[in-house]
């Protein structure tokens, strides 16, 4: 079985840079419509179609992902 996972995202870390968007290669997170308190547009995770890489927290200047795997 494929190894699956699913991130979180720390709404109020986040400063917009869309450096885990860049990385993901399963297109899971994007810009939401929310703000932040520092003013950033999140990101989030939109999909269900993680695969529990972790590039975008490995990339994220932040620390604002975890990632969590499912086998
Ligand atoms: S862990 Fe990998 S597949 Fe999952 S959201 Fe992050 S970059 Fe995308
Ligand atoms: S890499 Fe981190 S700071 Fe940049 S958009 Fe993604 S969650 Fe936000």
């Amino acid at each position: 079985m494929a190894l699956r996972g699913r991130i979180t995202i720390n709404d109020n870390l986040c400063k917009s840079c869309e450096l885990c968007i860049s990385v993901c290669p399963e297109e899971a997170i994007r810009i939401s419509d929310g703000i932040n308190y520092k003013g950033y547009h999140p990101a989030e995770f939109i999909k269900d179609m993680c695969r529990g890489c972790a590039l975008c927290s490995i990339v994220c200047p932040e620390i604002a992902i975890e990632v969590y795997r499912e086998r």
